[in-house]
């Protein structure tokens, strides 16, 4: 038996043939498996959808409870028949609810980890190695020159930004799923216990992550009606990073612009979106998250996939480890 025979890519997503289920359809389809709740990876309208019931949650928050006819959640470790092929789910360590979904079939183990990372997230559960003969991994950061610095340092910066700008508001662009909350549980573990200002557009992820018990302190909703520009002073202010663009953004006091991204690595790229204080802070794995996570399970196999394959591919083949690029189409690292 091939792998391929157990996975294969297909216009809809990545296809399980003897289970008759799709791994993250970028398409409406019958039976879907969702490693986690960002959009390119989880979509509206499949008929039946198989998550943990934190992913689920998530996307019955973002999509209305409407979003498939018919829901199964699957507990982290549990083995669950699907057809002829059982598939159990384990952290991935990238947002609330990520997993990794390992698929076994007359003794071949596929894991499709979908984004993931490795290092410390008080947000949500870490990254579980379990062993497989092919991995599937992505490759958003796949880059020797993607060394992702310590997430602890970088939210210092924007304290010490806070210290020497008092009157200015900062305002920290971040996805709404998982960064947002991300860099605000690092600033509380800082210990800044001042409230956090939020954008609208995160109020229901945000009131979702302290529900399940993620302590994000006081959050108030950044709207100006009836006050004056000089209440957000020295505040910390997120959004979402398209926010930035309009109007809602001009609100504030002279403001310090922030992003939390692995991109503001590039420093091209944070003075293309005039990001005067660009935080390197990044929910996917570095390239030393990679090539480690690669070393340490040791899979017959890997199976690269959405990013920049070809650095990836390259280091496996010196290392003798066999590796091919999977062309899935349709994810966009939201989350970066
Ligand atoms: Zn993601």
């Amino acid at each position: 038996m091939r792998p391929e025979d157990l996975l294969r890519p297909m216009p809809e997503g990545l296809y399980c043939p003897p289970g008759d289920f799709y791994i993250d359809p970028v398409r409406p389809v019958e039976r879907a498996l969702v490693t986690h709740g960002h959009a390119d990876h989880a979509r509206p309208g499949n008929a039946r959808v198989m998550a943990t019931g934190q992913t689920l949650d998530i996307m019955a928050l973002r999509y209305g409870e409407e979003f498939c006819a018919e829901r199964q959640v699957a507990e982290l470790g549990e083995k669950i028949r699907i057809g002829d092929v059982t598939v159990s789910f384990h952290p991935a360590g990238h947002v609330l609810g990520s997993a990794q979904i390992a698929v076994d079939w007359k003794g071949t183990r596929i894991v499709a980890s979908g984004d993931y990372k490795r290092r410390a997230d008080p947000t949500c559960l870490s990254f579980e190695p379990v062993p497989c003969d092919v991995f599937i991994t992505e490759a958003t950061f796949a880059l020797p020159v993607f060394r992702h610095p310590d997430t602890v340092a970088e939210i210092g910066k924007l304290l010490d930004s806070l210290r020497h700008f008092p009157e200015r508001a900062h305002l920290v662009g971040a996805y709404a799923l998982g960064k947002a909350q991300r860099v605000i549980k690092h600033l509380r573990d800082a210990g800044y216990d001042e409230p956090i200002y939020i954008h609208g557009a995160l109020k229901k992820l945000c009131d979702y992550y302290q529900s399940q018990g993620i302590d994000l302190g006081v959050l108030k909703p950044a709207t100006v009606e009836g006050g004056k520009k000089g209440d957000f002073s020295g505040a910390v202010i997120v959004g979402p990073p398209s926010a930035f663009a309009d109007k809602w953004a001009r609100r504030f006091p002279d403001p310090v612009a922030s992003f939390a991204s692995g991109w503001m690595r590039v420093r091209q790229r944070a003075r293309q979106r005039g990001v005067e204080l660009p935080l390197i802070i990044s929910d996917h794995c570095d390239w030393d998250e990679l090539t480690e996570t690669l070393d340490e399970l040791a899979p017959r196999e890997v199976w690269v996939t959405h990013g920049r394959e070809e650095a990836l591919l390259r280091w496996c083949e010196l290392r003798q480890m066999r590796a091919k690029p999977l062309h899935l189409v349709g994810y966009e690292d939201e989350a970066e």
